[in-house]
């Protein structure tokens, strides 16, 4: 198998959105509704390896019926985003360790690992491609959909499909909160579990998000915006919400400690979160990994130990936590209102993001 990069065949597309359509949905991209006008598309067969990558123009694709991913969810995928620089330059947040989690995810499944250095040139040859829709500045970016699928074609089961094929699309994204921060409310799952020991939660699967639209709706329907998942075992110790890690400030000001769940191989390892980790560290904050419980939870916001609550991932960054609500009762978070370290936090986490501030991580990674 060669160890050369692999050379990418490029054809751009004749038929490219015009700027001023391209500009009009750049004034309200909303997320994951439009998409740029090319993708990268990389093939897998068990003979050749990894090979034929194209960056081409968007568009369907045609598959057999009898594509094993329709059948047993062989999927797996990443999320991350390009910001335009305070120079006009842009950047992508963290690609390697997205690819890193994608050769994690991919031999969870059963999948080859596509190596890092092709992982990030996808992104490059497509956002340097298609760099007219990064939006121009501020909270909105080019979200990036790297992601890999079975495509043998056949119903037997007895072995990991032999051929796949791995993708990146890209959708611009408008600010989460164009409106100001608003916290959400969340509904404590105990009917349905996401992930249980040994199964596939930490890794980025559509298999995870296919059984999990369920307890969301019910979230819903509790009158809640958002699911925060439990423990499978005991239904009681925290694990994730939705499809964002969560976050606890005990305390407040700077002595305020700042933790989130331990990763018990149940729960789905953020690159966001992980950032969290490192900057509320050198912001001079105790960081710790632990086991929260939903009992915990309640306590600590009844007697105030716990002062502020947020999730984070990707596509929100960081989200405020307002209120709880559970088959054992309701309650709020601090006010409700978002709190200043959730605050602060996200300041800093975007203004690196965004360039505004120092990168002192090397997390920005420049597309030329
Ligand atoms: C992607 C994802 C997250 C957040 O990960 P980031 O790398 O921070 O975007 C959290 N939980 C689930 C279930 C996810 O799929």
């Amino acid at each position: 198998m060669t160890t050369s990069p692999l050379p990418f065949d490029i054809t751009p597309s004749d038929h490219p959105v015009s700027d001023a359509d391209r500009e009009a949905v750049l004034a309200n991209p909303g997320f994951g509704q439009y998409f740029t006008d090319h993708m990268v598309t990389i093939r897998w067969t068990e003979d050749q390896g990894w090979h034929d990558a194209r960056l081409q123009p968007y568009g369907p694709l045609s598959l057999d019926p009898a594509t094993k991913v329709l059948h047993y969810s062989q999927e797996i995928f990443e999320g991350l985003k390009a910001y335009r620089q305070a120079d006009g330059s842009v950047a992508v947040f963290r690609p390697e360790a997205n690819g890193e989690r994608f050769q994690r995810s991919a031999r969870r499944l059963a999948m080859p690992e596509l190596p890092i250095e092709t992982f990030v040139e996808a992104i490059d040859v497509l956002v340097r491609q298609d760099e007219a829709w990064v939006p121009p500045s501020g909270e909105q970016s080019l979200y990036l959909r790297p992601f890999m699928f079975a495509t043998e074609v056949g119903l037997g089961i007895n072995h990991p499909a032999n051929e796949y094929l791995f993708m990146v699309i890209a959708s611009p994204s408008g600010a989460y909160f164009p409106r100001g921060i608003k916290p959400v409310s969340v509904w404590l799952s105990k009917e349905y579990v996401r992930a249980a020991p040994g199964g596939t939660g930490d890794a980025k699967t559509g298999g995870n998000y296919a059984a999990a639209f369920v307890a969301q709706a019910e979230a819903v329907r509790q009158g809640c915006d958002q699911v925060v998942w439990l423990d499978a075992v005991e239904h009681r110790w925290v694990e994730e919400m939705g499809g964002m890690n969560l976050y606890f400030v005990r305390g407040t000001g700077e002595d305020a400690e700042i933790v989130t769940p331990q990763l018990t191989g149940a729960l789905l390892p953020g690159i966001t979160r992980d950032s969290l980790l490192r900057i509320a560290s050198d912001l001079g904050h105790s960081t710790g990994e632990v086991k929260i419980s939903t009992e915990d939870w309640r306590q600590g916001n009844a007697d105030g130990t716990i002062s502020e609550v947020f999730a984070c991932g990707t596509a929100a960054v960081i989200t405020p936590v307002g209120s709880v609500r559970s088959n054992d009762g309701d309650w709020t978070v601090g006010d409700g209102q978002p709190g200043p370290i959730t605050q602060r936090l996200r300041a800093e986490l975007l203004g690196i993001q965004t360039g505004q501030r120092p990168d002192p991580y090397g997390w920005m990674h420049p597309v030329r």
